[in-house]
């Protein structure tokens, strides 16, 4: 089966994967590789095995990948002082000598492709290929932003003034950023954030997800053998509540980039506007969305049921950028439907680091019961579509959810996030389309949003109406790449500037005019 071009009965191309085979080989040596961890600080911490937790992996909870030590109040304080401490070292550090050590990091992720995916896996639930683009984004990341730090902030901006009077613009860093990220890109979005703060200038204070603190961890000792100094980058794994708070609460803070739910996006917001006599901060905030796709009767039903299933259940669908919610037209929605439940029906869910697998694990049992939840209830309305098949021998140890699709009525009937393989269906006829749109923009998120149609201007008019950061005409809604696609919402989705794109740094620069009268 490895490798083999499946199709399912209607012709849908499922799996190409035979190219992973040489990364697959490397990785053997660290599938049972055990991981201890702790905080890496600017200062030694000591061994507390008290405040130490097991890690185990979310296909098979028998199996341990390592543990993680928290960092207590106190060592997060400390390595606050020494991150204000290090600021205008750093700050004053040339540009190229900053852009070079996010080069090597990105080498060094590179050569390290197969120990990282292999963490992904074991320890975010990841498929061996999923961490591939993962490991890739991350490598993305550090080139890209080296290069456009190296462009915006390399040399003062001249600009025009009276005889005998210089006017330059300089960019410098704004000081002490906390990087603040989620699980489901351990690596791209957690790398992301630590390479933007540091090339531009600021230290960084990194605070990993709770689930993915391991592969976090391995990803800056990468940091430190690139040459990042200890006390300009430090990882802070924990608690979010607990590190958040001394990460929120201190005036020294000049920004948060966060990336993470809408909900802890507004408690670090209050948490940063509560600060007494503190600087007003920078927050970036990239968080859920509720997000759409519209299928009107001319789209090719083939192709929208390979991008369905590729936007709702990639991942086990714990995408930010996931689809959410599928509007099809009614002359339509019976075919598309048709072909989706034979799609659904082949997918195979089981182990991720099996190549065959297409849909692994979701992150944890909290997660896993609060999607069960919802899925049972809508099932107890009789609005089930389709179900993926589930062994339970290759499912009983994990916490796995089978992909489903299920009818409601409008996208107003989800209260929340639903952050996994389940797709709504909603049907619609054309005379409704701007009720549609309005429904979309007044649900308030605003990350992604995908379009079917062969009638371009119908295309066009609706992506010009809908109120998101990404939209997406007649392909999938997932995997934006740096540079070709800046990613980002708007409204509950986001604050922006967009990650990987060219206005992402500025947000972490301040700019200072020096105007002399020669
Ligand atoms: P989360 O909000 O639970 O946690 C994100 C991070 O915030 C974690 O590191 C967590 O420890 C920390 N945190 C929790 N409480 C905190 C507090 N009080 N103060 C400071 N930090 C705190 O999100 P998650 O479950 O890790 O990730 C899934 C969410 O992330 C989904 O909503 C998804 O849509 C979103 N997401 C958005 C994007 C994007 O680019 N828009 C990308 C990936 C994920």
């Amino acid at each position: 089966i490895y490798g083999a071009k499946r199709r399912n009965s209607r012709g849908v191309n499922l799996n190409i994967r035979s190219h992973y085979y040489p990364l697959m080989e490397k990785m053997g040596g660290f599938m049972d590789k055990q991981y201890p961890t702790k905080p890496l600080l600017a200062f030694d911490v000591a061994d507390d095995s008290a405040n130490s937790h097991s890690v185990t992996s979310p296909f098979d909870r028998r199996q341990t990948v390592g543990s993680v030590q928290w960092t207590s109040k106190e060592q997060a304080a400390k390595a606050l002082d020494a991150a204000w401490e290090a600021f205008p070292r750093w700050d004053a550090t040339p540009v190229a000598e900053r852009a070079a050590i996010v080069r090597r990091l990105g080498d060094l992720m590179e050569e390290h492709m197969a120990e990282l995916m292999t963490l992904c896996s074991r320890e975010g639930g990841k498929l061996l290929t999923d961490g591939v683009d993962e490991i890739k984004e991350a490598v993305d990341f550090c080139r890209y932003y080296a290069m456009r730090a190296e462009e915006s902030f390399g040399e003062p901006i001249h600009l025009p003034g009276p005889t005998g009077e210089s006017n330059r613009l300089m960019m410098g860093g704004k000081g002490v950023f906390a990087a603040i990220s989620p699980w489901n890109f351990p690596v791209a979005i957690f790398c992301g954030q630590i390479v933007a703060a540091a090339v531009a200038g600021n230290t960084v204070l990194a605070k990993p997800a709770e689930q993915t603190s391991i592969v976090a961890n391995r990803v800056i000792e990468l940091l430190y053998e690139a040459g990042m100094p200890r006390d300009v980058v430090q990882l802070l794994p924990g608690d979010g509540p607990t590190v958040g708070s001394v990460l929120t609460s201190d005036p020294r803070i000049t920004g948060v980039v966060f990336t993470g739910g809408t909900d802890t996006a507004q408690i670090i917001n209050r948490a940063l506007a509560a600060r007494d006599n503190a600087p007003l901060p920078t927050l970036i905030a990239e968080t859920g969305g509720m997000n759409a796709m519209i299928v009107d009767s001319t789209a090719l039903p083939e192709q929208v049921v390979v991008d369905v299933i590729q936007s709702a259940f990639q991942s086990a669908g714990q995408r930010c950028s996931a689809l959410r919610v599928l509007y099809l037209q009614e002359d339509v929605a019976d075919r598309v439907i048709e072909i989706l439940k034979g799609a659904m029906s082949e997918l195979r869910i089981g182990d991720p680091r099996d190549l065959g697998t297409d849909v692994g694990p979701v992150i944890d049992e909290d997660a896993r019961k609060g999607l069960m939840e919802h899925i049972e209830k809508l099932k107890g309305e009789n609005r089930l579509v389709a179900e993926t098949p589930m062994s339970a021998e290759h499912t009983q140890h994990g916490t796995f959810v089978p992909p489903v699709a299920l009818t409601i009525d409008s996208i107003d009937a989800l209260t929340r996030e639903q952050f996994g393989p389940v797709l709504h269906i909603v049907r619609f006829k054309a005379r409704e389309l701007d009720k549609v749109i309005n429904d979309i923009n007044g649900r308030g998120y605003g990350l992604t949003f995908g379009v079917h149609s062969r009638n371009e201007s119908f295309a066009a008019e609706i992506a010009q109406k809908i109120r998101v950061g990404n939209v997406y005409i007649n392909r999938n809604i997932i995997g934006a790449v740096v540079g070709v696609q800046p990613f980002g919402g708007q409204g509950l989705s986001g604050t922006g500037p967009k990650a990987g794109g060219p206005h992402y740094l500025q947000r972490f620069v301040t700019e200072k005019t020096i105007t002399n009268n020669t």
